[in-house]
């Protein structure tokens, strides 16, 4: 297999870009080997700068749900670009994706903003803004892009106060997170017990995905619901990964457990930089020029974006989320097959459309440290041999696998086809 364009271009880029990547996780960091560099996409299908054809299971990481270069989405965005790409003031579609989005999710109020971190970032302010307190709750594992206050870590085990997990964010702005083990019950009522009066908000994906999936157990965001409304503080749940994709109004459609503020990108994006945070009027007027917590964005709302997001929420369909069902079901059961034959022992986890499989270990995982249990050797092995027969896995053993509605037969056959090999070459990491 030729890698001779990419790794020219992965020269040039390392020499201008930091580690040669515009985010870390595109980087082959955790399988090791050479960004493949990408020229263009169409359905289920990315085409590498060498012209080959690969079976995509990323989709952008999320937002692709209709598969790449869906004709309605492509129309909306060049139709919109033609009548100008930003104008710095209001303008229609903003109301109408507002709309859409408070239609679909438990939110009287949105405000656009450009990514997910933007909408994570500000609603742990405006919590603080509206409770007048200090401390933010998070899980270890649960990833809400890289605000400072939400990088904190504590590795598995008990509740601390967390200290940077990245240089650059300063202690002051760790030592206002408590960071918890996920799915950890007697964590949370401790926090709350110790902090209470202190917590501002917590924050939780509401479906975990960005460890591995790893469900929440029965009754744990009830129990998170139920302990922020008995201490005044506010929850808030991070559907940026799970929102409009798990079902038309996210993870909320399955479980019912609403935040107090919202927050939502990936899907409503169409695969632009858009995003977007939520919830109670009560709260989101307490945003500037409403209220006194200020946030702003000279390209929030933009024209393409909105458009963008627009036609893929539109094109949503009751089908489109039978399809991705039906096709992740088929793609996570082909997995299980193949390694089973291979006698690789593995855990399969799924919520709904959203699966991933931890390799070398055949236990539950339930937080973090569990995830951390599989094998990342039988994971990079993987990997390169789907890579060889023409299927992009994620290039990280902690994260999900997104398909699209337009992952058809001849997409899940050229699976079926990688599979073998793939499984084989975990087998032979694990021996
Ligand atoms: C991707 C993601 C984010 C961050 O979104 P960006 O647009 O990458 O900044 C936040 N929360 C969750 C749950 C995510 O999956």
């Amino acid at each position: 297999m030729s890698h001779g364009r990419s790794a020219d271009l992965f020269r040039r880029a390392a020499a201008v870009i930091p580690g040669g990547v515009n985010s870390p996780v595109r980087a082959f960091g955790a399988v090791g080997g050479v960004p493949v560099f990408m020229a263009s996409a169409h359905g289920p299908y990315l085409v590498d700068v060498d012209g080959r054809e690969l079976v995509d299971l990323i989709c952008s990481w999320g937002p692709i749900i209709l598969g790449h270069a869906h004709p309605a989405v492509v129309e909306a965005v060049t139709t919109a670009a033609r009548a100008g790409t930003s104008f710095g003031t209001v303008t229609e579609r903003e109301v109408e994706l507002a709309e859409e989005i408070c239609a679909r999710a438990p939110v009287e109020k949105v405000r656009l903003v450009n990514s997910g971190t933007e909408a994570t970032m500000t609603a742990v302010r405006l919590a603080r803004g509206f409770t007048g307190r200090r401390l933010t709750v998070k899980f270890a594992g649960c990833y809400h892009g890289h605000v400072d206050a939400l990088l904190a870590s504590a590795g598995s085990g008990v509740a601390t106060f967390g200290l940077p997990d990245s240089p650059g964010v300063t202690g002051a702005a760790a030592a206002d997170t408590l960071v918890l083990p996920y799915n950890d019950a007697l964590a949370v009522r401790q926090a709350f017990v110790e902090h209470g009066p202190q917590i501002a908000c917590v924050i939780t994906e509401a479906c975990p995905a960005n460890m591995g999936v790893v469900p929440p157990a029965g009754g744990f965001n009830e129990l998170l619901a139920g302990l922020c409304d008995e201490y005044g503080a506010l929850l808030i749940m991070d559907e940026v990964l799970t929102g409009f994709r798990v079902t038309r109004s996210g993870w909320y459609g399955r479980q019912g457990v609403a935040g107090d503020l919202m927050t939502f990108g990936k899907v409503m994006s169409g695969g632009t930089p858009a995003a977007a945070f939520g919830g109670r009027a009560e709260i989101m007027d307490r945003l500037a020029p409403a209220g006194p917590v200020y946030q702003a964005g000279t390209l929030s709302g933009n024209p393409l974006a909105t458009a963008a997001g627009l036609a893929t929420l539109r094109a949503c369909t009751p089908e489109v989320y039978a399809r991705l069902d039906e096709a992740a079901a088929a793609i996570a059961k082909l997995t299980a097959s193949a390694l089973d034959a291979a006698g690789v022992p593995f855990r399969l986890q799924e919520a709904g459309n959203l699966f991933s499989f931890f390799l070398g270990t055949s236990q539950p995982v339930r937080d973090y440290g569990e995830a951390r249990g599989q094998s990342g050797a039988a994971y990079a092995a993987f990997f390169h041999a789907m890579l060889a027969g023409g299927v992009y896995l994620p290039p990280s053993p902690y994260e999900a696998w997104f398909v699209s509605a337009a992952h058809d037969d001849d997409a899940i056959t050229r699976i079926a086809d990688a599979l073998p090999g793939a499984a084989r070459a975990a087998a032979e990491a694990l021996a």
